[in-house]
Order: C-alpha cells, then sequence, then structure tokens
C-alpha cells in the first residue's frame, strides 16, 4: 500500500465528520426558515439566503416523501394547548414577507398540498426590504397587501409579525421596542381581520433578552421564535425561553434537510 492509499480514505472520513450525521438525533419542534425563494440578484451579498425554486419544490418533495408534515401556525397552536406530539411535524417558516415567496414559494407549497408561514415587516410591504442597507444587500420587493391576502384567503399560508420596521429589539429604546411589537400586530390583525400568535426577532435580537421577550409575549403573541439554530424540546417550556429554527440555505441538500431534522443541524462547520 502506498502513503496515498491510505492517506485519502482517512481525509474523506474526516472530511465526512462536517455532516452531522455522527451525532445523536435530536427530538423535538422541527422549525425550518428560509429568507427568500428565487434567483440572487447581482451584487446580493447574502446569496446563500437565496433558495432557488428547484431546490426549494425538491425540499418539499422530500419532506412529503418521508412523511413530514408541514403545518401553519394553526396546527402549532392546537398541539401546544392540546399536548399533542409534533415528531413529524414541520413548520416551513420565512422571515420578512419577499415578493418572492408569492412568486415562487406559494405556488410550490399548494402544489404539494404542503402551508408555510411568513413573517411579515408591516411598515415594508409593498415597498423593499429597507432595513438593509444597500450596499450590504441589494433592495428587492416585498409582497404587496394583494398578495398577502391572497395567501391568506388560500389557506396555505399562514402570518406571523416580525415588526414594523425590522429594528434590532435589544438595541433599541424600551418604548420604541414596545411599539414595534405591539403596532405590528396589531395592524397585521387589522388587515388580515384575524389574531396574529406568532413573533419572530428581527436578527434574533432580543430573543434572549428577558425584557424584550416579555414585551413579546406580554402583548399576547403564543409564540416566538429565535434566530438560533436547533429543534426545541416539546412540549415546549414556553416561560423559559423562544422557539430555535433549522437554518436553510441555498447549498443544503436534500440529505443536509434531513440531517437538520434529525440531528437540529447538517453541518457543523
Ligand atoms: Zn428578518
Amino acid at each position: 500500500m502506498n502513503k496515498l492509499s491510505l492517506f485519502l480514505p482517512a481525509a474523506l472520513a474526516a472530511y465526512s465528520f462536517r455532516w452531522s450525521w455522527w451525532s445523536k438525533n435530536k427530538k423535538g419542534l422541527n422549525v425550518l426558515v428560509y429568507h427568500k425563494i428565487g434567483y440572487h440578484p447581482r451584487g446580493s451579498k447574502l446569496k446563500e439566503l437565496w433558495v432557488t425554486p428547484e431546490r426549494f419544490e425538491k425540499h418539499i418533495i422530500w419532506l412529503v416523501k418521508n412523511g413530514y408534515n408541514p403545518v401553519g401556525f394553526s396546527e402549532l397552536l392546537d398541539c401546544y394547548k392540546n399536548n399533542k406530539p409534533v415528531d413529524k411535524l414541520v413548520l416551513i417558516t420565512f422571515d420578512d414577507g419577499y415578493e418572492n415567496n408569492y412568486k415562487y414559494a406559494y405556488p410550490i407549497l399548494k402544489k404539494y398540498n404542503a402551508k408555510g408561514n411568513i413573517f411579515i415587516v408591516y411598515n415594508t410591504i409593498g415597498k423593499v426590504n429597507i432595513w438593509h442597507k444597500p450596499e450590504k444587500e441589494v433592495w428587492v420587493n416585498m409582497a404587496t397587501k394583494e398578495m398577502l391576502l391572497e395567501m391568506d384567503r388560500s389557506g396555505v399560508i399562514e402570518f406571523g409579525s416580525h415588526t414594523m420596521n425590522h429594528p434590532r429589539l435589544a438595541e433599541i429604546s424600551h418604548e420604541d421596542a414596545k411599539w414595534e411589537i405591539t403596532e405590528s400586530k396589531k395592524q397585521l390583525e387589522n388587515l388580515f381581520q384575524k389574531e396574529m400568535f406568532a413573533f419572530a426577532y428581527p436578527y434574533g435580537s432580543g430573543a434572549y433578552n428577558k425584557d424584550v421577550r416579555k414585551l413579546v409575549l406580554d402583548a399576547g403573541h403564543i409564540f416566538d421564535f429565535s434566530f438560533k439554530q436547533g429543534k426545541t424540546q416539546w412540549p415546549w417550556k414556553r416561560d423559559d425561553m423562544p422557539i430555535d429554527r433549522l437554518f436553510i440555505k441555498n447549498t443544503d441538500t436534500c440529505f443536509d434537510l434531513g440531517l437538520h431534522l434529525k440531528k437540529g443541524i447538517a453541518k457543523f462547520f
């Protein structure tokens, strides 16, 4: 045996440890988080957050084939209130409310009888992602009110709040944070004429800050979603922690998706 024939399998084995296949299975609530579905425009600095429609469709087919049930916030509420198991449930969430969610994700979800959930930044409806500095991330269209209402009527998509302006809640005044949280809930309830009980922290800021989290729960949200990678223990200890999520990037294959769901993460580095 020459040196290379020994080295190569060892190197491959070491490389494969990047993936979590060797770690312990993790039980708990499965919440996927996507951002933009589509083809990243020129100049995008966050290319990995653009999942192509082809990749997204493969993920949905894989979920359905493997017995996962993609549900909306209302089904999760039923499980929470009635202490039902969630092992094969998956919540597909999208942060921010981009037009491309309507254009690409919504028809794919509909096609496979799957449900999705979108967190809306109220003041940017029908506008662009103005919270990003354009030199850091290009501006793209956000969904319009008409698109949101159509998706709501279809029953395919449910909605939650992601504040008024997408601030870092832990870095603004208590008064401003309170307004961002309560006003967005109120405006969305006006728009959809239904209760908004799910909230996602922009950038995850404030999710683990006692004061900010209290504002979110006191406003009447049942569920609050962090920006931390992982699965949340079920039954959920609501008083102790927000719900963690599994980050899906365009480079995630169906193998990666499976690892996220089973292990709470696909790759360690
Ligand atoms: Zn966001």
